[in-house]
């Protein structure tokens, strides 16, 4: 019999720590060598709810093709959740946060759920966003927020606990089935048309 299932992808741009960020949930392990070679598809684990019931979560892991809009796109249609990563010491991964809110907000269903991540926060001394610049950028497109190290664990099980209660919250029942007409937060609507200064 299998376990009821929810699917999270992780989205972002290359080296940001998509990978690494799987790999630490689900294996509780980390490598400082670059994973992108590895084409790490898909892992899971299994997770006891607070009322004692288990689900399956499964997590899609975009590997190099980060830039192929297709590629993602029917994961991206399917997921119950996305965490969009960005590297705290890479303002250009951040940067792209907007397009790729562009791309959820065209591709997903307006049931998904959005965590955005900063990770790598354990490189302080070589930070290129602020905390605040993430706080502000989660406000604008009404995202949870969170700072997060793979390296050393920071926040990573916080991030999965908080999407897998968000998804299972909305979704009542914790089937597999697409659930239409549940607008929870409608990411193009909070979205910021235009920049201001
Ligand atoms: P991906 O391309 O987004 O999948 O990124 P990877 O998971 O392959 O990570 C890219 C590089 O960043 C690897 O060398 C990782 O070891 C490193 N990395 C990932 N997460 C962290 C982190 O939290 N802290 C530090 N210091 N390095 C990290
Ligand atoms: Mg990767």
């Amino acid at each position: 019999m299998s376990l009821p299932e929810i699917k999270i992808m992780t989205l972002g741009e290359t080296a940001v720590g998509k990978s690494s960020f799987i790999v630490k949930y689900v294996d509780d392990s980390f490598s400082s060598n670059y994973l992108s070679t590895l084409g790490l598809d898909f892992k899971q684990k299994k997770i006891v709810l607070e009322d004692g019931k288990e689900i399956n979560i499964r997590l899609f892991d975009t590997a190099g093709q980060e830039r192929y809009k297709s590629i993602s796109i029917n994961l991206i249609k399917k997921a119950n959740g996305i965490l969009l990563i960005y590297d705290i010491t890479n303002k250009s991964s951040f940067n792209s946060i907007e397009q790729w809110m562009d791309n959820i907000a065209e591709i997903s269903s307006t049931n998904t759920k959005v965590i955005l991540v900063g990770n790598k926060c354990d490189l302080n001394g070589e930070r290129q966003v602020t905390k605040e610049e993430g706080e502000r950028k989660a406000k604008e497109y009404n995202l949870p927020f969170y700072e997060t190290s793979c390296k050393d664990g920071i926040n990573i099980n916080e991030v999965f606990l908080r999407i897998t209660n968000e998804i299972l919250k909305k979704n009542g029942k914790n089937d597999d089935n697409d659930k239409k007409g549940e607008i929870l937060t409608n990411h193009s609507k909070k979205k910021k048309k235009s920049k201001c200064c």
